[in-house]
C-alpha cells in the first residue's frame, strides 16, 4: 500500500519554526509531507519557473503549488477555479460536492491568501494539525463560505511518492510536539507482545526517573514521574504474568502517560543520551537501551541533591540510596534485562568514557550530577 491511497487527508507535520503558513498546510494536508519538505519544495518550484522563459515578474501561488503538488505524486483533475472563475468557498464546495470523484483531494486558496485543503467533507487548515471537519472549520470561523476564491483543482495521486522524513533536530528541540488529546485505550494494548510490553513499560520508567534526576526538574513535573514509576514498578511484572488483564494494561498506561507529561516538562538525560548509540549499532530495542543503564546512572546521581536521594528512596520504599540500586538492578533482570554493559556491546573499560561523552551532549547535560 502506498501512502497516497488513504482516504483521509494527512496529519500535518509541523517541523519548522515560526507560523504555519495556509499553502503549504494545505499541500502538506493533502500530501503528508513534512512542513518542511513542503515550504523547500515550493521555493524550488518558484526558482524553477521564474527561471522558465515566458514567465514574468512574481510566480504565482497556484503556479508554484500546481508544481510542487506534480513534483510530489499528485496530478490535477478538475479545475474549480482560476483566472476566468472565481467562485466563493459555498460555490466552489457545492461544485466539488456534486463531483468529487474517488480519493480527489481539493486545494483550494482565496484571494485572502488563506487555503485549505479538502477531501470529502475532512478539512486540512494551517490552525490544527489534524484534519477537521468543514462544518468545525466554518462553526469557528476560519472558513467563511462567502470569501472569494483565487484557485481551486482536485488532484489525484499518480505515482507513489516517499514522505520525507521531517525535521527531527527541530521536531525534538522545540516544544511544537504538544499534541492536542491522548487517546489511552488499554483496550488497543491487550494484544502488544510480551517483548515490546517490557520494552514500552521500561521505556516510561526512563521518562520517570531521567525527568527526576534533571536540572530542570519542577515540582509538576515531580509528582507525575513519582507516580508514574511507582505504579510501572508495581505493576509491569503483575502485567507479563497476566497480559490480558485490562485494568494492569490501564495502569500502565496511564504512568506511561505521566511519564511523558513529566519529561516533557524536563526532556530525558543521561540513560537516554547514552541509549541511542546502543540503538543504532546494535539493534536493542529502545525501552531496553535506556533502561539497562539506570541503575548505574542513579547511584551517579545519588548523594548530589538530598531532595532527589529523597525521592528515589520513596519510589523504591527502601531507606538506603544502595538499596534502591540494587532493588532496580534485581527489578530489571527480574523482567530478564541485564544490566552489565557488556551484554549491549560495551564492555567494562569504556564505560567510563561513554558516560563522559553522553554527559556532554544536549540531553547529558539535563543530567543532575552533569555540573
Ligand atoms: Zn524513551
Amino acid at each position: 500500500m502506498t501512502t497516497t491511497s488513504t482516504r483521509t487527508l494527512r496529519p500535518i507535520i509541523r517541523d519548522r519554526a515560526g507560523t504555519v503558513e495556509p499553502i503549504p498546510a494545505a499541500i502538506a494536508a493533502i500530501t503528508g509531507q513534512p512542513l518542511t519538505a513542503v515550504v523547500r519544495m515550493l521555493s524550488q518550484c518558484i526558482a524553477a519557473l521564474k527561471g522558465m522563459s515566458g514567465v514574468q515578474g512574481e510566480v504565482s501561488p497556484e503556479d508554484a503549488s500546481h508544481v510542487a503538488l506534480h513534483r510530489f505524486g499528485y496530478e490535477p483533475h478538475r479545475l474549480y477555479a482560476d483566472q476566468n472563475r472565481h467562485p466563493v468557498v459555498g460555490e466552489l464546495l457545492g461544485a466539488y460536492a456534486r463531483s468529487p470523484g474517488p480519493c480527489e483531494r481539493l486545494l483550494a486558496i482565496c484571494e485572502s491568501g488563506l487555503a485549505f485543503a479538502f477531501l470529502g467533507d475532512q478539512v486540512g487548515a494551517w490552525t490544527s494539525s489534524a484534519p477537521t471537519t468543514l462544518r468545525a472549520l466554518v462553526g469557528e470561523g476560519t472558513l467563511e463560505l462567502d470569501a472569494p476564491v483565487r484557485f481551486a483543482m482536485t488532484v489525484k495521486a499518480h505515482r507513489p511518492t516517499p514522505i520525507a522524513a521531517p525535521d527531527h533536530k527541530f521536531l525534538e528541540t522545540v516544544a511544537i510536539t504538544w499534541p492536542e488529546a491522548a487517546i489511552v485505550d488499554a483496550d488497543l494494548m491487550l494484544s502488544l507482545p510480551h517483548a515490546a510490553t517490557v520494552a514500552s513499560g521500561l521505556d516510561a520508567l526512563s521518562h520517570a526517573l531521567e525527568s527526576l534526576w534533571n536540572v530542570h526538574r519542577n515540582p509538576v513535573s515531580t509528582s507525575l514521574a513519582v507516580s508514574a514509576a511507582r505504579a510501572i514498578i508495581h505493576t509491569l511484572p503483575q502485567l507479563l504474568v497476566q497480559p490480558d488483564r485490562p485494568v494492569l494494561r490501564e495502569r500502565l498506561a496511564t504512568a506511561a502517560l505521566q511519564a511523558g507529561l513529566a519529561f516533557s516538562n524536563t526532556r530525558t538525560a543521561l540513560a537516554h543520551s547514552l541509549s541511542y548509540d546502543i540503538t543504532l549499532k546494535h539493534g536493542t530495542p529502545h525501552g531496553i537501551a535506556c533502561s539497562f543503564s539506570l541503575p548505574r546512572i542513579m547511584q551517579l546521581a545519588a548523594g548530589r541533591d538530598p531532595e532527589l536521594d529523597e525521592l528515589l528512596l520513596t519510589i523504591f520504599e527502601v531507606s538506603h540510596i544502595d538499596d534502591a540500586v540494587a532493588s532496580l538492578s534485581a527489578f530489571l533482570e527480574g523482567l530478564g534485562v541485564s544490566v552489565d554493559p557488556l551484554t549491549y556491546g560495551i564492555p567494562e573499560a569504556d564505560w567510563n568514557e561513554r558516560i563522559a561523552q553522553a554527559l556532554a551532549g544536549a540531553r547529558g547535560r539535563n543530567f543532575i550530577a552533569a555540573t
